[in-house]
């Protein structure tokens, strides 16, 4: 059944093919207004108003291999409000979120006025928060949010010494820094962007190391200096802070920024215990999922997003696309879709 604000048509950005241009290998994004038929199965009909910018957003959107389809949504994290249910757990209205489980990559997602998506899929709005708020988090910050639970659920503590964070300045990075410094750790960014230093100062980096430190770690076992680690960039910066890594510390694994490669041996996990904890936020399971937005409402106030985060429209999305890859975006980009 629809209702009296279910629209006829939606407006979305679309990955489509482009045999002419090859230098987005045979894709290219434009903004289309569609009818709703076209969107993907699903129970829930949700009424988007904002989505998020990351990484992987970034690969869809300048044709980089990543969408199974094509045409195609990007968009990896949506926020919205539902306006039809028909499993009847949602009422109309209700505001939800939906970050992973292959949105904007295997199906339609959330760079659009309007989605469709499974029930089991969305995480209700944590009280005292809005759309803007979660998108500020979106995958990045919910991705960050459960390298901190994982390192926690390791045993890591704020005594036991201080917590590196890779890839500092990006989306990742930056809200994993908040939360460490929320949760009482002291934090070490490494950056390749050394200008960032007072922002990443203000959201609580302790200090800061360059980003060829960590590459430069060639040894088995290094001298021990990180609790904890929080990786977003991979390949042999994740080599150097795991053979710095502390005994009994433990590396939360997000991302590949650097490269997916890991050379490396075992003696860090034999000789000093440390733990490699893999962190996927796609296929996260419901109650974790919950329970971390949960914290996040509490230690990532808006009042803490602001100095990270930037607002921009759909029809941004195109520029903005190229500029996260080049590692060029700062924290946060928050797409208003509307
Ligand atoms: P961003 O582009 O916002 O941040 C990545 C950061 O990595 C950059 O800001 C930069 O930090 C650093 N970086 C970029 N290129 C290089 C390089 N060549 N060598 C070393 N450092 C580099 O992306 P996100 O924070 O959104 O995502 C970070 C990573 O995490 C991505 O690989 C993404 O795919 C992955 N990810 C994984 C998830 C999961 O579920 N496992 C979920 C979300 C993201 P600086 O300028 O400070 O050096």
């Amino acid at each position: 059944m629809t209702t009296a604000s279910t629209p006829a048509t939606y407006r979305a950005l679309r990955v489509i093919q482009d045999g002419q241009t090859g230098e987005r290998q045979g894709s290219r994004a434009e903004l289309q207004t569609l009818p709703l038929s076209e969107l993907p199965e699903g129970e829930v009909l949700i009424a988007v108003s904002h989505s998020s910018l990351n990484y992987k957003d970034g690969l869809a959107v300048t044709g980089k291999g990543i969408l199974r389809q094509l045409p195609m949504t990007p968009g990896i994290d949506l926020a919205g409000t539902v306006l039809e249910d028909a499993s009847g757990t949602y009422a109309p209205g209700t505001p939800v979120i939906l970050t992973g489980w292959g949105i904007g990559e295997r199906q339609d997602g959330g760079y659009a006025t309007h989605a469709r998506a499974r029930t089991d899929w969305l995480v209700r709005q944590p009280a005292g928060t809005d759309a803007a708020w979660a998108m500020s988090v979106g995958t990045a910050g919910f991705t960050a949010m459960l390298a901190v639970m994982a390192l926690e659920d390791a045993g890591v503590r704020p005594e036991h010494g201080d917590v590196l964070v890779t890839g500092a300045a990006g989306g990742v990075g930056s809200t994993a820094i908040a939360l460490l410094s929320a949760a009482g750790f002291t934090v070490t960014a490494s950056t390749g962007r050394t200008e960032e230093e007072a922002y990443l100062r203000e959201l609580g980096a302790s200090s800061l190391i360059p980003r060829a430190e960590l590459p430069a770690l060639k040894r088995p076992l290094e001298k021990e200096r990180w609790a904890g680690v929080v990786d977003t960039v991979g390949g042999e910066t994740l080599a150097g802070a795991y053979a710095s890594t502390r005994t009994h510390g433990a590396l939360a694994v997000c991302g590949i920024a650097g490269g997916n490669g890991l050379n490396t041996t075992v003696f860090p996990l034999i000789l000093r215990g440390v733990s490699l904890l893999g962190i996927d936020s796609v296929t996260c399971p419901q109650p974790r999922r919950e329970a971390a937005w949960a914290r996040l409402a509490r230690d990532l106030p808006a009042s803490r997003l602001v100095a990270v985060t930037q607002t921009r429209g759909l029809s941004e999305v195109m520029e903005l696309a190229p500029q996260i890859l080049a590692g060029q975006v700062r924290g946060r980009t928050v797409i208003d879709v509307n």
